[in-house]
């Protein structure tokens, strides 16, 4: 089989409410899917999660010339020829990101062509409901996170996911904890994740604030390439921390590991480098007693990627899911997604089990 063509489709969608962290604020949110064509007449799903001004071009000018007429089903073969063949790399940023998507894509291919799931190519599905936790309650009004994060709680899921760190808001920031705390309860989980935005000693003074609120973990508190700053947290806070949805390729992992940077570790299938380097990135943590929790927050295309390797290690914990409908989720499964009390379900279609509609 050989690839024919490799093209990128980008969807925007309109925010009701904005989506805001400690770095960014989002009125909308855009995806590019990426079609890896086939002569067999296959068409493989990818998604490029990188920067969304330049995945087009990166797909489309940088990739698809380096990809046509290689076998999408050689895995591995298509990966190196992306990666490995200039002279000047690009070890990290939106062209891994591109590199991802179209590596997925043929994991999409290779299931379809050999009539099975995407897991059973991944060593088998050992489960097939994995646990989400509801990945929102980004920083507005207090009573208004607090009223959304009760809503998710009732819907069943036994975890929630705050995005605060809103700038020069520390004490109001300790305000949204209390409320989500207390509109939740004492036995949801709570992770609290602060994307990046602290230097270690503020990080430390925010975490010992946070203490009191019971956090899950605590995510990104200081620099994503920060190790050391990482290990210098924890080894002072009695919390676990997680991190890892901004690094790169198996080998950009390795500082955690040696510096025992975090409890959680939060690769992200569509950044790392694919659904191999994650799962490389996933037994190298298990073996240094780290927990692999998948970090996802991209179209319904990157959730399946996601749902398959999870589902084929089962040591992974804590699906990363975004509740609030905005992901593109629903319109492009075969089978409708389903998610139940805060569970979501492997597709059982070949492939990732997903398509975009008509
Ligand atoms: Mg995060």
């Amino acid at each position: 089989m050989q690839i024919t063509d490799v093209r990128a489709v980008q969807l925007t969608r309109h925010l009701d409410r904005p989506q805001r962290n400690s770095r960014e604020s989002r009125s909308e949110r855009t995806f590019t899917l990426v079609l890896v064509e086939t002569d067999a007449g296959l068409t493989g799903l990818g998604d490029a999660y990188g920067d969304q001004a330049l995945m087009p071009t990166i797909i489309e000018r940088r990739l698809r010339p380096m990809a046509l007429g290689l076998d999408p089903c050689q895995i591995d073969a298509v990966w190196r020829r992306l990666f490995a063949s200039r002279a000047f790399w690009e070890t990290g940023g939106s062209v891994l990101c591109g590199i991802s998507a179209i590596e997925v894509a043929c994991w999409d291919i290779r299931g379809q062509a050999e009539g099975v799931p995407v897991a059973e190519l991944l060593g088998g599905r050992k489960r097939d409901w994995i646990e989400a936790y509801a990945s929102d309650l980004h920083w507005e009004e207090p009573p208004r996170m607090a009223e959304t994060a009760a809503r998710y709680v009732e819907q069943g899921y036994r975890c929630v996911k705050t995005h605060i760190g809103a700038p020069g808001e520390g004490d109001r920031d300790l305000q949204r904890v209390e409320a989500v705390r207390q509109a939740i309860g004492p036995d949801v989980g709570f992770m609290i994740d602060v994307n990046t935005v602290f230097g270690p000693e503020q990080a430390l003074a925010f975490g010992r604030a946070l203490i009191l609120f019971r956090p899950y973990w605590y995510e990104e508190p200081v620099w994503p390439v920060d190790a050391s700053g990482h290990a210098w947290l924890r080894a002072r806070l009695p919390l676990k921390i997680a991190t890892g949805e901004n690094l790169y390729l198996s080998q950009g992992f390795e500082p955690l590991w040696t510096h025992q940077a975090c409890d959680y570790v939060m690769p992200d299938i569509l950044r790392c480098g694919g659904i191999e380097q994650t799962r490389q990135i996933c037994q190298t943590a298990l073996r240094h007693g780290v927990i692999p929790s998948p970090h996802n927050f991209s179209s319904g295309v990157g959730l399946a990627a996601t749902l398959h390797l999870m589902a084929a290690l089962p040591e992974t914990e804590w699906l990363e899911f975004d509740p609030t409908g905005t992901a593109i989720y629903e319109e492009l499964f075969i089978e409708p997604l389903q998610v139940e009390r805060g569970r979501v379900r492997v597709p059982t279609t070949p492939g990732l089990g997903v398509r975009l509609r008509k």
